[in-house]
């Protein structure tokens, strides 16, 4: 469960990590009035679910009342990859030195939590992790003893040369380290970390906050379960949620329907194989009606980056022909023309057979050729 970027900031401010001075708004006039609190420039930032603010003009700093003002009204109600924005965050402007990159997350080639810190912060550290992976620091975390001072320190060292900046390092780590465990995340986040100075005197501050818990440990923590915001989670999710699928959005264009969780990721990894990439994860479930296959195609194809779909079933309780059935309905009733390719085995396969057999849909025995005929269809 992601959490929003003034939510974070107040576990951060629990935490004794520093933090702007900030506010947050739901509305124009909410924004005025909170911002006579709060001391000019001021950076108004979009309150979304997803990274990349910044670069979608999601983050803009105000110098005046009215900058405020327009700068309140681009920014609620803009489109930020899919999310609507329905609050905005209100912080007094840091003068920014510098921009650094600190985050603790499970690494799972370790199998362990990793501090990661590196010195070229801000909005592209994914790019750096890619283009240069020298320049990100990691050092793995005991889940046993937890983050020690002399870990923080040593990477401290290689960031700042200065000792009050790395006594400031260990602890703004220490604290969001104990975040980590003691919340149950599977990510918190800092970026930027940010060197500012103040009467000459530097200083560390974070900027920007996220934090991801883990969804299996959320039943012990039911003070942050209600910080669920549905209203701002990726709508075709929250409707796969309603459904009882597990649907996960991703970027390619080969929409996949699979029974099971493991199939479904063997699916996705066979479609990355073959030189395609999955729009999607989703996994029906067990228990499979017509009704829930015609739901699923239905949030499928509303993502308008995909152009083929594969099913892909391996029926036990799941049983081939409601699967067929709901296909059809859902090619019916939601006027779905693109190209499917499905491979139903087990349960009722030959019902199954026989019900598509006068439809568009090309049939498939095995996995491995599943994938080939989807893509071959991109490929046109
Ligand atoms: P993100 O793009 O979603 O990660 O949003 P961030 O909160 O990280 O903001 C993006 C960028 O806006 C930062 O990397 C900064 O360069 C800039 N920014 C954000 N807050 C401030 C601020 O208080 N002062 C200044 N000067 N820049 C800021
Ligand atoms: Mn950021």
């Amino acid at each position: 469960m992601k959490i929003h970027e003034y939510q974070a900031k107040e576990i951060f401010r629990k935490y004794n990590i520093p933090t702007s001075k900030e506010k947050v708004a739901f509305s124009l006039d909410e924004a005025k009035n909170v911002a006579q609190e709060l001391q000019y420039p001021i950076v108004v930032k979009a309150q979304v679910l997803v990274g990349g603010r910044g670069k979608a003009g999601g983050v803009k700093i105000a110098k005046t009342p009215q900058e405020l003002e327009t700068h309140t009204k681009a920014i609620l109600g803009m489109n930020i990859k899919g999310l609507t924005v329905k609050k905005v965050l209100l912080a007094e402007t840091i003068k920014i030195e510098s921009e650094y990159y600190v985050g603790i997350t499970i690494d799972r080639e370790k199998q362990s939590p990793v501090l990661i810190a590196s010195a070229s912060g801000g909005m592209d550290i994914e790019e750096v992790a890619q283009k240069s992976p020298d320049k990100i620091l990691t050092t793995t975390i005991s889940p046993l003893l937890g983050l020690k001072s002399y870990q923080a320190r040593n990477i401290g060292y290689q960031l700042f040369n200065n000792a009050n900046l790395v006594n400031s390092f260990i602890s703004f780590t220490t604290n969001l380290s104990r975040i980590f465990f003691d919340l149950d995340c599977s990510l918190v986040e800092i970026n930027p970390l940010v060197l500012y100075a103040v009467n000459n005197e530097k200083k560390l501050i974070a900027v920007d906050a996220k934090i991801v818990f883990d969804d299996n440990a959320l039943y012990r923590h039911p003070d942050m379960a209600v910080l669920r915001d549905l209203d701002s989670e990726e709508p075709s999710e929250a409707q796969a949620k309603k459904a009882d699928l597990s649907y996960v959005k991703l970027d390619g264009n080969v929409g996949c329907v699979v029974n099971g969780a493991g199939l479904a990721m063997a699916t996705m990894d066979l479609i990355k194989r073959y030189g395609g990439n999955p729009a999607n994860f989703l996994d029906i479930g067990g228990s499979s009606s017509p009704e829930k296959m015609r739901e699923a195609m239905k949030i499928l194809t509303a993502d308008k980056n995909v152009k083929a779909v594969l099913v892909n079933i391996f029926g036990g309780i799941t049983r081939c022909d409601d699967v067929a059935q709901g296909l059809l309905w859902a090619m019916r009733e939601e006027k779905i023309n693109l190209p499917i390719v499905a491979r139903l085995v087990g349960t009722n396969q030959d019902k199954a057979r026989e019900l598509l057999v006068n439809s568009k849909i090309t049939f498939s025995e095995t996995m491995t050729d599943s994938v080939k005929k989807v893509i071959a269809f991109l490929k046109g």
